[in-house]
């Protein structure tokens, strides 16, 4: 039986055994996805341990998502972002890649068909380990230009010169008006999520073709999307994210493509309603 398992400190939050156990059972796939609570000193014994514990892959998760990144072989992607949340063994080699990328646009293709069509600018709120992600991902779609908008600007700055030529720099009390001609909004900060300062922007200045994504996704809706959806804008959610990302880990450990269903989205949902995670806990899966 082939296992695979999500690594962290602390780990009780993860969803990910919901969601990869839930397509275990839906494919009829005899399987196994556990949670491994590993802390940061025994991190680098426990990856090397893999196989010997009978994994043939792992998610990883906060903190280690740095640390997993020079204990493996990466792709282009986790290298790009600087960090690594899927690991599997290839012919006896540890290899890696950061599945938040192809979440991140995989979820905007299904909910706002050709966003990025003719798409001259997007703004990007935060500079942390998503919006790295974030914005290597809108990169790889040739997005003309993309602003970064921060609290603490040199994070912003350090960003743009390790991402690339097309990326601007706005100041966090500019993000008003840096919103002026952007078809894409993305917010990475963690303002807005439950138990945080609400997010305080005025869409105002985006234009009406304009698609709006959120990374939280506790609440589901937030005051963000809300505000968006007022504007009859098209949006994507943090949780279509979460889904999206967990699919590439599940067909390399398990061999079979999975669908974020709307039934595996509920049954998510419920749960997050059930018991919401605090913030340690929402930054990974
Ligand atoms: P991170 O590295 O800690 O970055 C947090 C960002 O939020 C930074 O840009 C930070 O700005 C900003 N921020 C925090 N408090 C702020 C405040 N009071 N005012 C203005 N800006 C503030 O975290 P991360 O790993 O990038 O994650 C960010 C968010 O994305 C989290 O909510 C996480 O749950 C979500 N996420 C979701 C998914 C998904 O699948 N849906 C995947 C990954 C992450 P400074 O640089 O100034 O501190």
């Amino acid at each position: 039986m082939r296992a695979a398992c999500v690594i962290g400190w602390p780990i009780e939050h993860s969803r990910s055994p919901l969601i990869h156990n839930y397509w275990l059972e839906r494919y009829g796939i005899a399987g196994e996805y556990r949670r491994e609570a590993v802390p940061p000193q025994k991190f680098g014994a426990f990856v090397q341990s893999l196989a010997a514990r009978g994994y043939v892959g792992a998610n990883v998760t906060v903190p280690h998502k740095e640390a997993a990144l020079a204990l493996t072989q990466p792709d282009d992607r986790a290298r790009v972002v600087g960090a690594a949340n899927t690991l599997w063994l290839d012919n006896g080699q540890l290899r890696s890649t950061n599945t938040d990328v192809e979440g991140f646009l995989q979820n905007l293709d299904a909910c706002a068909p050709r966003w990025d069509r003719d798409l001259g600018k997007a703004v990007v709120l935060g500079a942390g380990g998503a919006a790295r992600a974030v914005i290597h991902g809108l990169t790889t779609r040739g997005v003309a230009r993309v602003v970064v908008v921060n609290r603490t600007h040199g994070r912003a700055e350090a960003l743009r010169q390790s991402l690339g030529e097309n990326i601007a720099v706005a100041r966090w009390e500019e993000r008003d008006a840096a919103l002026a001609d952007a078809g894409l909004l993305v917010n990475t900060t963690t303002l807005g999520m439950e138990g945080q300062a609400p997010l305080a922007i005025d869409l105002g200045k985006l234009p009406s073709y304009a698609v709006v994504a959120d990374l939280i996704y506790v609440p589901r809706v937030t005051a963000l999307l809300k505000s968006a959806n007022g504007r009859a804008l098209r949006t994507a959610d943090g949780l279509g994210m979460l889904l999206h990302q967990a699919v590439h880990g599940f067909s390399l450990w398990f061999g079979t493509k999975p669908d974020a269903t709307p039934e595996l989205r509920a049954l998510v949902e419920a749960n997050l309603a059930a018991s919401p995670p605090k913030l340690v806990s929402v930054t990974q899966g």
